[in-house]
Formats: structure tokens, C-alpha cells, sequence
């Protein structure tokens, strides 16, 4: 069965339709990337997904049940982590502290201090970040803010993994290791992804399956090969 299932998805801005009746599912296990230029509607079907925002029609489902219209704090609970195209820790804070207020965010009830630090370690260590209590938030560079989302996203221990644009600002080298960093989570720790780039490059490298977005619209499903292969993803790409 899949574990996530979105079907006819549509979100509109007034009269603007930013998401147009999207359908596309995604395995237990596996690595989906869904691509598509700036402003194509990723991070808005992520939204609707995760329950930031409210579709104004069509269904998703996680493991056979409906979610859609669900608030992000209940999505969250059920197993759905997500990282943000904008990194949006608390400042000032400890990366363990941050991560362990992810773990309390994302229990399904209430969990011990010990058990959220608990949580937190894992997630940082997954994520390659320091997990003493001392190191905070000052100095990361844009990889180590892009790691601490996947980190505060880990901690709520998803079984869905939506994971925005984590290649934004980052070099060459970051990006190969960002890439071996989600393909690690998922070989590692089973969790199913769905990671968002407007960029194919190191992607490809990773993912089992790519959707790709246009004006809102799939235009694309296919292994990364055909991806490549393609030529309306081309055009998109590389322009008419
Ligand atoms: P992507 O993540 O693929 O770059 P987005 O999902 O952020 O694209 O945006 C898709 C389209 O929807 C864009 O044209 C964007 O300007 C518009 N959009 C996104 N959020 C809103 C909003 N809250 N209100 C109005 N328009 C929005
Ligand atoms: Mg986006």
C-alpha cells in the first residue's frame, strides 16, 4: 500500500490556482523527488499535505487514511516531519534544545524531558550536528541550518519525511552530502521521503521516483533516467 496517497489536490490563492489537481502516491520506503521550476506550487502542495494550509479540494492520505484538512500539529503527530525552504529555528537556543522542542511538538502525547533529549540525540546525530548542550544556533552556516531542519524534523520520529528545497545556498560538496544524508535516512532508518527541489542535479543521483510540477500541474512521473530523458522536462528546465 502506499503510504501517502494525494489525489485531485487543488489550492487556490483567490482566483489563482497555485496547485492543480495533483495526484501522484509515494511507497513505504521510498525516495520521491518532486521538482519543478520556482513558483510551480511545491511548497504549497507540501503545505496542503502537512496542514499549513487547507486544500481547496482533493484527498491525501497517509497509510489509508484521510488527512486532508487536518492542522499541521495533528499531522505532525501522525507521522508526517517536514523541513522548511526557510530554515526557521529558534535562535538563540541550543541545536539540542530546538530539537527537543520538536520531539515534545511532534509526540502523539506527552513525553518525559529525558525522552525528548533522548529523541533530540538521535536526530542530531543523524543529522551530523553536535548534540552537547552548549553549541546554539550562532555561527551555522546554511548547511548546518538546513541539517538542524532535517534534525528538528527527525525528532518528531516521522514515518514521512517532506523535506523543502535542502539544497538552497548550499556548495557542490554540501549538496553531494545533503543528498548521502537523506538517502541514509531512509536506507538507515526506513523513513519514506519526499524531498522538493527546483534544481534536479544531485537528486537524481538519489531519489527512486521524480514528479515534476509545472504552473501548479504534474507534467512529469517517472524514473529520474526518463526524467532526463524527457522532453517536456527539458523545456521546463532549459526553457523552449
Ligand atoms: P514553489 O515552492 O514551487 O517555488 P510555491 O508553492 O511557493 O512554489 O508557490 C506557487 C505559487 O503560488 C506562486 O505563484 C506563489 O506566488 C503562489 N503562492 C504561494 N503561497 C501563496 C499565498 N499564501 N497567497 C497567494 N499566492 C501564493
Ligand atoms: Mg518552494
Amino acid at each position: 500500500m502506499a503510504l501517502l496517497e494525494v489525489a485531485g489536490l487543488t489550492k487556490r490563492f483567490g482566483g489563482f490556482t497555485a496547485v492543480d489537481n495533483v495526484s501522484f502516491s509515494v511507497a513505504e520506503g521510498e525516495i520521491l523527488g518532486l521538482l519543478g521550476p520556482n513558483g510551480s506550487g511545491k511548497s504549497t502542495t507540501f503545505n496542503c499535505i502537512a496542514g499549513m494550509l487547507r486544500p481547496s479540494s482533493g484527498s491525501v492520505k497517509l497509510a489509508g487514511e484521510e488527512i486532508a484538512g487536518l492542522t499541521a500539529d495533528a499531522t505532525c503527530r501522525r507521522g508526517i516531519g517536514r523541513t522548511f525552504q526557510i530554515p526557521r529555528p529558534f535562535r538563540g537556543l541550543s541545536l539540542l534544545e530546538n530539537a527537543a522542542l520538536a520531539a515534545h511538538y511532534g509526540a502523539s502525547g506527552h513525553i518525559t524531558r529525558e525522552e525528548a533529549l533522548r529523541r533530540a540525540r538521535e536526530a542530531l546525530r543523524l543529522a551530523q550536528l553536535p548534540e552537547d548542550p552548549e553549541t546554539t544556533t550562532q555561527g551555522l552556516g546554511a548547511a548546518g541550518l538546513k541539517k538542524l531542519e532535517l534534525a528538528r524534523a527527525l525528532a518528531t520520529q516521522p514515518k514521512l519525511l517532506l523535506a523543502d528545497e535542502s539544497l538552497g545556498g548550499l556548495d557542490a560538496g554540501e549538496m553531494r552530502q545533503a543528498a548521502e544524508m537523506l538517502k541514509r535516512i531512509r536506507d538507515e532508518r526506513g523513513i519514506t521521503i519526499v524531498w522538493v527541489e527546483h534544481i534536479m542535479g544531485v537528486l537524481l543521483s538519489v531519489v527512486d521516483r521524480v514528479v515534476v510540477l509545472d504552473h501548479g500541474a504534474v507534467i512529469f512521473q517517472g524514473t529520474p533516467y526518463e526524467a532526463q530523458e524527457d522532453a517536456k522536462v527539458a523545456e521546463v528546465y532549459l526553457g523552449p
